[in-house]
């Protein structure tokens, strides 16, 4: 399959770790050029050393003037952005009664209003060379959602609705939006929630993932790279056809159809 990524740019949010970087590297190893942004420079370096040519520039994606620097910076170093993946950190978790408004609105600007605003950079140029791919990092949680992540399971609803009345706006352009719904990645982030819920239960981390992966019918989290084989090819031109989805990378976890 040619996936049709040499020369073209793609801008990897929320990347010096985890699922982003992963996709950043796909994306290299493709041919595409590649612009990644966090919000330390020191991480950013690191991850870019795999990736000769790369772009690491420090952004934090709940800050407006951040992203559009950004993304200007990336459209000036390559002349274009082609593919915009959405990523950023996942909102905490907690329970209902746990959770003030300033951490439902921490979580709305970081989830819903970081695509949106990264969208908004991006499109004006997709829109001008007929062709373009958005592609989300989401979780499997809109597919069923996950105990105690209140705010993730809540905000990402907002994302999916957004994301797929954008394809129905865009896709006359040229422009595909899809999502990509990671089921339990072996990354940093789960590392945290692991050791959060050892705390809290007094059980080891281990046997926290061993109860966790008796659910997961492959009986195995996942690791970085397999969800980003997905975001890749959502972001290349074998993927022309693919709008408006959201599709699990999940071990099958989650227990809908969809
Ligand atoms: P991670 O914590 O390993 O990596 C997150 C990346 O985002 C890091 O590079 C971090 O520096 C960057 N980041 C965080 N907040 C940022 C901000 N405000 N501005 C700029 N950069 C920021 O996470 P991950 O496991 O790779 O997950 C990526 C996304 O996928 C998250 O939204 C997560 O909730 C979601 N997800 C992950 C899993 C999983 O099992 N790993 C499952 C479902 C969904």
């Amino acid at each position: 399959m040619k996936l049709g990524l040499e020369g073209r740019t793609a801008v990897v949010m929320a990347a010096s770790q985890g699922i982003g970087l992963a996709s950043a590297r796909g994306f290299h190893a493709a041919g595409a050029n590649v612009a990644i942004c966090a919000r330390s420079q020191d991480a950013l370096d690191e991850a870019a050393a795999s990736m000769p040519g790369c772009l690491a520039m420090t952004a934090d994606v709940t800050d407006e003037g951040g992203i559009t620097a950004f993304i200007d910076a990336a459209q000036r170093r390559f002349g274009a952005v082609d593919v915009l993946v959405n990523n950023a950190g996942g909102p905490p978790p907690g329970s209902f009664s746990e959770l003030d408004d300033a951490q439902w609105m921490q979580a709305f600007e970081l989830t819903l209003m970081s695509a949106i605003r990264a969208a908004r950079a991006v499109l004006p140029g997709m829109k001008a060379r007929s062709w373009g791919r958005i592609v989300n990092i989401s979780s499997f949680g809109v597919k069923q959602p996950v105990p105690n992540l209140t705010l993730s399971n809540s905000v990402r609803m907002a994302v999916l609705g957004w994301a797929k009345t954008l394809a129905n706006q865009v896709g006359p352009d040229g422009i595909t939006v899809n999502t990509v719904c990671p089921g339990w990645t072996r990354t940093a982030r789960v590392e945290k929630l692991l050791a959060q819920q050892s705390r809290e239960s007094g059980r080891t981390p281990a046997e926290i993932e061993a109860a966790l992966v008796k659910d997961i019918p492959l009986r195995r989290t996942g690791v970085a790279e397999e969800v980003a084989n997905l975001v890749v090819f959502l972001g290349s031109e074998a993927a022309a056809y693919m709008t408006g989805t959201a599709i699990a990378v999940d071990g099958g976890v989650s227990q809908g159809y969809a």
